[in-house]
């Protein structure tokens, strides 16, 4: 068995499979920004079930406190302070 012959069929590439792949993206209908931003804000980001708010005002500082809680998932996902206007 000669060496330099069988190095030489190992460095050479062989085809030992052939995949053929055509992928298709979805075609996913554009979102209105809008629509999508009010969706993010008023359901939750784990599960989806619509989020209930609390609104604790208070008049002496002029602000709002808003909760935003998931009821399914059982956490406040949310917590933002406003000032009145
Ligand atoms: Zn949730």
């Amino acid at each position: 068995m000669d060496n330099q012959d069988s190095n030489n069929q190992a460095s050479k590439p062989k085809v030992i499979a052939q995949i053929d792949v055509n992928i298709q993206w979805p075609k996913l209908q554009s979102r209105d920004w809008i629509e999508e931003s009010v969706n993010d804000h008023l359901n939750c980001v784990l599960c989806g079930t619509e989020m209930t708010f609390k609104h604790h005002t208070n008049f002496a500082d002029h602000s709002v406190v808003e909760d935003a809680n998931c009821g399914f998932c059982k956490i406040r996902n949310r917590q933002t302070a406003h000032v009145l206007q």
